[in-house]
């Protein structure tokens, strides 16, 4: 059922709710609370003088209500509180009047003024019990917690279904789907909380888990495209590079050789650092591709990063004779259907996009391997829909996340892995350092000394969401500051998501031809773009960034041979921001990002607004994730699904893939 056939949901409601992932009833009641005030009663004795706190009262006699003016009353009873008789008074509140019956006992919040031995409450709570816990949630402009609250528990009884299949909820004392939904938006004690968590983790995590090891047990057994190709092509390749390959470097390329010529589905993916590398060995495969007939095709996210791969890749193609075009939303009609007709009829190799390359009206002539950069950014889900457009193409992802192994190893369990750790020589530590706003003036003087010497710089300012228009207005104002403080002397252009594709084309052409000098961003662009260069970076507001995504934005500088900088600007959060002060190693940081924050940012879910998971967090969760492991790895061996609706429904859905 949709929201908007709910109840005392309007239009501006449902799009509110829209904005937050929210479209049916069930993503209403699985949006979850992310913490959770707990209302803390003191004894009226205890209280500290003009701090708000709840306190309980038993009401002595009848208040009395009067109307100071128009919508301003005043409702005012005495009470007594721990054997103290006080007077309470609240405002506007005049309706409340019937419910304050003598003897009642209620939690009164708000402030006591011992002097006057008089409590000014800001609100009254009736229900002793059911109010002392209440859920917070993320929330957007105007839509607030208590709206939220309200829609959730009033819709408390639609029922969900568990898909914890029935063997494992037994064996853990797990709750069922609804208690867990139940007491997860209307705790009444922590307990409820901690048993709703433990049930809702179980099943997030054992769903994720099975589809991971169905899809580990098929793609083991997958017969994949027969190549034969000499050895020699490996020489082949490195001799056409103007650097020679890092060792890691090496060793992904020889896995990718045996992967493809070994008969079964390749299926791996390239984990390494920002500038570790990623994309020579991903042409690699795509040019032993090549030199076994077929066509192959590479996705990137953004349609920034797939101009740049189509550029950067050309003089390597043109040196093989690969022959590949570039498809994107901004393309003209007759000219993308002249590439359709291409692809089509196999006069095209390489084809280079975004997402739109798994659109419908693109068919190909034989295709025999794809590649995804940036692989993080894309659903288990989404993952495998182009895939099924050849007949069985290798796979091959790409990702600058550089997690550590057991976790690789747990949720990319389906897949083969190649981990680059060295990065290439010529590239040196980016130095970090941490500014407060008061010692602006050191960074904007480094930024100019940059432009002096024909540098570049990028500034990147953060918006909490990409649609935050107030958000947009401030990278706007940043860029007016720093006219200001340049007197205009200097070119600066704005980018951000919101943009059209020829906009954001345009700005960033603009930029790496060095008509601009200063690049001021949002996060659209943080990962991969190469700018040589550029090599100064300047984060505002840096404590608002996962540590692994301030990893990767400032592993857009330093790709050139000089120096290069990049200052966190920020007045919080000190001790987690040192961790890159400190250190240039991606993996060695995204462990420590992953012990301050938990999973979330690993998985870039900040930036691209699709969370993996609703309430586990890999960090916290280990253990139950390793337990998932394990179960359903047994329900899977074991064919425990069979008969199981909801797992052959998951199986059909991933089965297409072989
Ligand atoms: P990423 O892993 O972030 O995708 P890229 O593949 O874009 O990194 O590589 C970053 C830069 O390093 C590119 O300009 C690339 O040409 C260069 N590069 C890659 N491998 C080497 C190497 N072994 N020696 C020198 N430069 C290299
Ligand atoms: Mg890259």
């Amino acid at each position: 059922m949709n929201i908007e056939e709910l109840y005392g949901i309007g239009n501006s409601t449902k799009n509110k709710l829209n904005k937050l992932g929210i479209c049916t009833v069930e993503d209403l009641l699985t949006y979850y609370p992310y913490r959770y005030n707990i209302v803390n009663i003191v004894k009226i004795n205890e209280v500290v003088e003009d701090e708000a706190c709840t306190v309980k009262a038993i009401i002595v006699d009848t208040p009395k209500v009067s109307y100071i003016k128009r919508n301003f009353n005043r409702l005012s009873f005495r009470c007594i509180s721990d054997n103290v008789i006080m007077q309470a008074v609240i405002f506007n509140r005049a309706f409340f009047k019937n419910n304050l019956t003598i003897n009642r006992e209620v939690l009164l919040v708000g402030k006591y003024n011992k002097l006057k031995n008089l409590f000014t409450a800001s609100d009254i709570i009736f229900n002793l019990e059911n109010n002392r816990i209440e859920p917070v949630y993320h929330l957007i402009n105007g839509l607030k917690n208590s709206q939220l609250s309200k829609f959730i528990k009033e819709n408390l009884s639609y029922e969900i279904s568990s898909v914890v299949p029935i063997e494992y909820q037994n064996k853990y004392n797990l709750l069922n789907k609804n208690d867990a939904i139940k007491k997860i938006h209307n705790p009444k004690s922590i307990k409820d909380i901690k048993d709703a968590k433990i049930s809702l983790k179980y099943e997030e995590l054992f769903e994720f888990m099975f589809k991971i090891n169905y899809l580990k047990k098929q793609n083991t057994k997958t017969k994949g495209l027969k190549r034969v190709i000499s050895e020699s092509a490996i020489d082949a390749f490195k001799e056409s590079l103007t650097f020679s390959l890092t060792p890691d470097q090496d060793t992904a390329v020889r896995n990718l050789f045996d992967d493809l010529t070994s008969g079964y589905r390749m299926n791996r993916l390239v984990l390494g650092d920002v500038g570790s590398g990623k994309t020579i060995v991903a042409t690699f495969a795509i040019y032993l591709n090549f030199l076994s007939n077929y066509q192959s095709a590479l996705m990137a996210p953004t349609e920034i990063l797939a101009v740049q791969h189509f550029n950067n890749l050309k003089t390597l193609c043109e040196k093989f004779k690969i022959r590949v075009a570039l498809l994107t939303g901004s393309l003209k009609a007759k000219e993308k259907s002249r590439i359709l007709e291409d692809l089509k009829n196999g006069n095209i190799d390489l084809i280079v996009g975004t997402h739109a390359l798994i659109s419908e009206s693109v068919t190909f002539n034989k295709l025999g391997l794809v590649v995804t950069d940036e692989q993080h950014r894309f659903g288990v889900g989404q993952r495998n829909v182009l895939r099924d457009k050849g007949v069985t193409p290798d796979v091959l992802y790409l990702s600058a996340t550089p997690i550590p192994r057991t976790y690789a190893m747990t949720i990319y369990g389906d897949l083969d892995i190649s981990i680059i750790k060295t990065k290439p020589a010529c590239r040196k530590d980016i130095i970090t350092k941490l500014v407060t706003e008061d010692n602006i003036k050191e960074v904007l003087y480094k930024m100019l000394e940059t432009i002096k010497s024909g540098k570049q710089v990028f500034v990147v300012s953060p918006l909490v969401e990409e649609n935050d228009t107030l958000d947009l207005k401030s990278v706007y104002k940043l860029q007016e500051k720093l006219n200001l403080a340049f007197n205009n002397n200097v070119s600066t252009a704005v980018l951000h998501g919101k943009l059209k594709a020829k906009e954001k084309e345009q700005i960033m052409n603009d930029f790496k031809e060095g008509k601009t000098q200063i690049l001021i961003s949002t996060t659209v662009i943080e990962v991969g773009i190469d700018i040589p260069n550029a090599n100064v970076m300047v984060i505002y507001n840096a404590e608002r960034f996962g540590l692994a995504t301030l990893h990767q934005l400032r592993g857009r500088v330093g790709r050139g041979s000089s120096e290069a900088f990049c200052f966190l600007v920020s007045n919080l959060d000190k001790e987690r921001l040192k961790v890159l002060e400190n250190s240039n190693d991606g993996f060695y940081i995204s462990e420590k990002d992953l012990e301050l924050r938990g999973s979330g940012d690993l998985f870039g879910e900040k930036q691209s607004g699709e969370k993996v998971f609703k309430i586990a967090n890999l960090k916290e969760d280990v253990d139950i994730l390793l337990q998932t492991q394990k179960d359903s790895e047994e329900y899977i061996n074991n064919k425990m699904y069979v008969n199981n609706k909801y797992y052959e429904s998951i199986i059909e859905d991933i089965k297409f893939i072989n």
